[in-house]
């Protein structure tokens, strides 16, 4: 048993020394929100470092997908996934819009492409694809279902810093990415988001959007809400970009190190990594069935190491919020599906232990 609490992730966090220096800066200033010089040289390093088109920080990932269907002027139904985090589902209706489940492909576990034309009408306006673990949907299908059908596509980019499609960074599809830098993300500023477009006039609108629905003229021209960004947040954006690069490196090893170990055993399966380069920020395996995923769990737990069931339950299964409908696929798959720890300051050797166990477990079984 490791002594340590071992849980699913760990925050990426810069020394605090970092942190502190720049810190520094705000107290200089004065300014703690509004647009300050932490949230500007924040945004433009989100830009370079990522190579983005823009970058319009807010104050988490739900007001991102928020702000991009405002912004999008976007009314009635939007094709989505339920093999999704809640925040996805609830961004949707508190714009007035309605979730139409898409099921997903059991293998890339995102959005089925074939499955999104069937569920088109007329009182579509959008499909929000989740670019699951970070895996990149096929995107260039979905761009063109949209066009065909002439409706938008926001991405819930949430899992999405860091991948790459084509060269680009996976952020920079669709009419608009909304992403998160939550605690529990690949870089985070502790809570944080962000939405990404190409289109500069969008990008005003993201603006306005986020500041109460201001324009630079302090005119009040569209509904708008407070989606801001701190000055504090950003600075520990600031702070925790820099080593971003390392973090990047860092999954990729541990990430390979999982696969080659539970490779060598049956009864386990993968995501499927098809399009562009993936980030790499968990690390999903699917069981079987549900009985070996609680055997597993309870297993690790007894080790002191804590796995997440995620995506769990599959988001069409909240009967309170939602009137219920099936989507077979995704609640199989939630079911079976369990992320094992992975973050920068987890030990090779406990990764070891992990495997161990996951294979002690199944081995009389496949
Ligand atoms: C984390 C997450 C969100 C919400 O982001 P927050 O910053 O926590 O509000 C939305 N969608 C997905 C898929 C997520 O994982």
């Amino acid at each position: 048993m490791t002594k340590k609490k071992i849980y699913v992730t760990s925050p990426s966090l810069a020394k605090l020394d970092d942190f502190k220096s720049i810190l520094e800066g705000v107290w200089e200033s004065g300014i703690l929100t509004h647009n300050g010089p932490m949230l500007q040289q924040f945004e433009s390093e989100m830009i370079s470092k990522l190579s983005l088109p823009s970058f319009v920080a807010v104050s988490n990932g739900t007001i991102a997908i928020q702000t991009a269907i405002k912004a999008l002027d976007l009314e009635g139904e939007i094709i989505t996934t339920a093999f999704s985090w809640i925040a996805s589902i609830s961004a949707i209706k508190w714009q007035n819009c309605k979730p139409v489940f898409v099921d997903i492909d059991p293998n890339s576990l995102n959005i089925d492409i074939n499955d999104i034309e069937k569920k088109i009408n007329n009182k579509t306006v959008a499909i929000m694809p989740v670019h699951v673990f970070g895996n990149a949907c096929d995107v260039e299908a979905i761009e063109n279902i949209a066009k065909k059908h002439n409706i938008k596509v926001i991405y819930d980019a949430a899992h999405a810093v860091g991948s790459k499609f084509a060269g680009k960074s996976l952020l920079q599809f669709g009419d608009i990415s909304a992403t998160s830098l939550h605690a529990t993300k690949i870089l985070n500023t502790a809570e944080g988001g962000g939405c990404v477009s190409e289109n500069k006039e969008i990008v005003e609108r993201l603006k306005k959007v986020r500041f109460f629905g201001y324009d630079e003229n302090k005119e009040i021209v569209t509904d708008g809400f407070n989606a801001k960004m701190s000055e504090i947040h950003a600075a520990l954006g600031l702070a925790n970009i820099k080593y971003f690069d390392d973090v990047l490196i860092d999954r990729k090893i541990k990430y390979k190190k999982y696969k080659d170990e539970l490779s060598k055993i049956n009864g386990i399966n993968f995501q499927e990594l098809k399009f562009g380069e993936p980030n790499f920020s968990y690390f999903p395996v699917i069981f079987e069935t549900e009985a070996d995923l609680v055997e597993v769990y309870n297993n690790l737990k007894e080790n002191n190491i804590y796995a997440r069931r995620y995506f769990y339950p599959s988001v069409n299964t909240f009967k309170n919020i939602l009137p219920y409908r099936e989507v077979p696929i995704s609640e199989n798959i939630s079911q079976r599906i369990l992320c094992l720890p992975l973050y920068r300051d987890l030990d090779t050797e406990i990764i070891i232990k992990i495997c161990e166990i996951i294979t002690n477990t199944l081995k009389n079984k496949y």
